[in-house]
């Protein structure tokens, strides 16, 4: 029996066939089962921020684990106090901010979920009705059904209809939201890159343009920095890149740096929503996860990573723009949050030459690659990432070339 037996069998097929067994990490590398190094540039989707197995996950992991792992939110503990002051810090709540743990993305937005509905009820209470709910085409907020009834992509729905009802679904222009919004929007979701779509960015001055709009409907801004969050972009969160102060944004992927954690950031008047009873979790918070996310994210700080991110980002998006290829379009995205576009639907096939040669990166559509590597990565993982990725590129380049001269369709399929 071999790994990809065991995988076929007992895990559930919603994932399709993984990939290669990894057995053990280090900074931006992996290894599989055979030995084969790879250069990790997934990251475990935005993820490993620090990279695989970095001294201060471990160190905080295991004296936490040795200390006080989890007492259930009738209580408090110090790493959870420190934790959610760090946020409201590094988010600019200022005093009146709050900070809701939960254990992944879409916990952390479905507790959003629930504030626009809260905002919602209060507003009724003061005679106003705001079953509304708008959400951008195209953008992802999770998997559940709260979640998906926020995520604009009909095909992802469709087997699980009827969705949670109020949502609607708007293009990603300031004209758009003006024409749908009125005074019965309880609040605007917005994803300020959209990661899963194939890293499509926000027109310049979007988010500067719907806080103003939101703040005269009285409908809450609430921003999904899942993906974009903890320094990705070469700021702390997306929505800082315009200067702007949203009701809530949402974090995970990044903060835990391999540990499972998110949080929903409330600022201002949105902060006082939530009242005792109406939400909670389990494990949300606990000691363990809260200890470690207040490591990782430290370290971010610590080590200047943000502005690594800033720097990497466009050292990177510069190498790839001067790989001579016919097949690469052009590279978009924000600090270590790119997308490389492909000139034809090719991308899962680059994925697998990338494999082969030692790299690992993804590709959320058939024409874009979509790279998010450690915010630790520097000259040397950027040099080795464009000598695989081109090795990679070429491999698909001739198998197309091959195809054309033989007359057949262009398209290569993994
Ligand atoms: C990954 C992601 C989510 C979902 O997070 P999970 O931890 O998978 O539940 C939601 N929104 C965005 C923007 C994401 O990138």
């Amino acid at each position: 029996m071999t790994w990809q037996d065991d995988a076929g069998r007992d895990l559930v097929r919603s994932f399709g066939e993984r990939m290669a067994l990894f057995v053990r990490g280090e900074g931006s590398y992996l290894w599989d089962a055979d030995g084969k190094r790879y250069l990790d540039f997934l990251a475990g989707i935005a993820v490993d921020s620090l990279g695989h197995a970095h001294p201060v996950f471990v160190e905080a992991i295991s004296r936490q684990a040795a200390t006080l792992a989890h007492v259930s939110n009738y209580f408090a503990t110090p790493p959870q106090l420190a934790f959610a002051a760090m946020l409201k810090r590094l988010a600019g709540t200022g005093e009146s901010g709050r900070v809701y743990f939960g254990n992944s993305g879409a916990e952390a937005n479905e507790a959003a979920f629930k504030l626009a509905r809260l905002h919602g009820s209060e507003s009724r209470r003061n005679g106003f009705d705001r079953p509304r709910i708008l959400a951008l085409k195209d953008a992802f907020h999770g998997r559940t059904m709260g979640t998906l009834a926020l995520t604009g992509k009909p095909w992802m729905q469709e087997p699980f209809l009827p969705m949670t009802p109020g949502v609607e679904f708007i293009d990603s222009t300031v004209e758009a939201l003006e024409a749908a919004i009125d005074d019965r929007v309880a609040a605007l979701f917005v994803e300020p890159v959209k990661g899963e779509a194939g890293v499509i960015e926000l027109p310049e001055g979007y988010l500067k343009a719907a806080r103003e709009i939101t703040e005269r409907h009285g409908a809450l801004l609430i921003i999904d920095e899942i993906q974009t969050g903890a320094g990705r972009t070469g700021e702390w969160f997306a929505f800082q890149h315009e200067g702007i102060a949203p009701d809530a944004i949402t974090v995970a992927k990044g903060i835990g740096g391999g540990f499972p954690i998110g949080a929903l950031i409330t600022f201002g008047a949105a902060s006082e929503l939530f009242y005792p009873g109406t939400h909670g979790s389990t494990f949300g918070g606990n000691a363990l996860g809260t200890a470690v996310a207040g490591a990782v994210v430290g370290e971010i700080e610590r080590a200047g990573l943000v502005t690594n991110a800033a720097e990497r980002g466009a050292q990177l998006k510069a190498a790839i723009e001067g790989i001579d290829s016919e097949l690469i379009a052009g590279c978009r995205g924000l600090g270590l949050l790119l997308g490389i576009g492909l000139r034809h639907p090719v991308a899962k096939a680059v994925v697998s030459a990338a494999q082969e040669h030692g790299l690992v990166i993804n590709a959320p559509n058939d024409e874009t690659i979509r790279l998010v590597p450690a915010l630790t990565i520097g000259d040397v993982e950027i040099d080795e990432f464009v000598e695989l990725f081109t090795a990679a590129v070429r491999t698909v380049e001739d198998a197309l070339l091959l195809d054309a001269h033989s007359g057949a369709s262009t398209e290569v399929h993994a």
